[in-house]
């Protein structure tokens, strides 16, 4: 008999009703699943289904209206805001569609900030900064401002950013939606490589069915619901 390992995310009945005025949204119904470390998910549906819900919910920048989640076998919904905050910051690395980088500095120093704002005691990572360069094609590009970056250039250092204090969790929204085919091949084989090689758990929402197929397994959503969890070719 072999104990299974405890996962790292465990989404419990999760839903999340917006309210603007006298008018509801529901978001997201009843949203229960399990991943494990390591793992590479992706998350699919048509827009508007509550994928982008999801995923805030599970990055904790926004909190459920129903249901719960543990991340890392600790109750997301028991602990503070300030002990919430500092669990994403350690653990939880974020790629956005728009990228996000801060304007006015470097791409180098967009990467150093994120690793002071993580606050996880140790020191910055040169190494793996050369080594994420190199993976990502940035050798050169880091000292620019990313408006003297292409889209695709951007993103890789998002990715950098994001992956650059080791988080145990990777969440992307939509990470390939402003990229090009060759941009959008290097990001999701670089967020493969995170999960199969640096033992990262990687989320991945997506419209596109075809990257989708690079994950370990696809969830579905349809209407704020999880429709379906099934496995992923592992490749492109
Ligand atoms: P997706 O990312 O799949 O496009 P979202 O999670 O962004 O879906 O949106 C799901 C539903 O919730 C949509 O009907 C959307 O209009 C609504 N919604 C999303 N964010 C908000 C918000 N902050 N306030 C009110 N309604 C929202
Ligand atoms: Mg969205």
């Amino acid at each position: 008999m072999s104990l299974s390992p405890a996962p790292i995310i465990e989404a419990s009945q999760l839903g999340k009703t917006y309210r603007t005025g006298k008018l509801e949204v529901q978001a997201l119904k009843n949203a229960s699943f399990s991943i494990n470390r390591g793992e590479f998910v992706a998350i699919v549906g048509p827009s508007g289904s509550g994928k982008s819900t999801l995923f805030y919910i599970l990055g904790g920048l926004t909190s459920p209206t129903a249901g719960s989640l543990r991340i890392q076998g600790q109750d997301f919904s028991r602990l503070s805001d300030a002990e919430r905050t500092k669990l994403r910051r350690a653990h939880i690395g974020f790629v956005f569609q728009r990228f996000n980088l801060l304007p006015t500095i470097s791409a180098y120093d967009n990467i150093e900030l994120a690793h002071q704002i993580a606050d996880t005691g140790k020191p910055f990572d040169k190494a793996l900064l050369t080594e994420l360069s190199g993976l990502l094609g940035l050798e050169g590009r880091l000292q620019h401002r990313p408006n003297e970056l292409s889209g695709g250039q951007q993103q890789r250092v998002a990715i950098a950013r994001a992956l650059i204090t080791r988080p145990a969790i990777v969440l992307a929204d939509e990470p390939t939606g402003n990229l090009d085919t060759e941009n959008s091949i290097a990001v999701l084989e670089m967020l493969r490589k995170a999960s199969r090689e640096f033992n990262q758990t990687v989320l991945m929402i997506t419209h596109n069915p075809e990257a989708a197929q690079i994950a370990d397994r696809i969830i579905t959503m349809r209407d704020g619901q999880v429709t379906g969890i099934e496995a992923a070719r592992g490749s492109l």
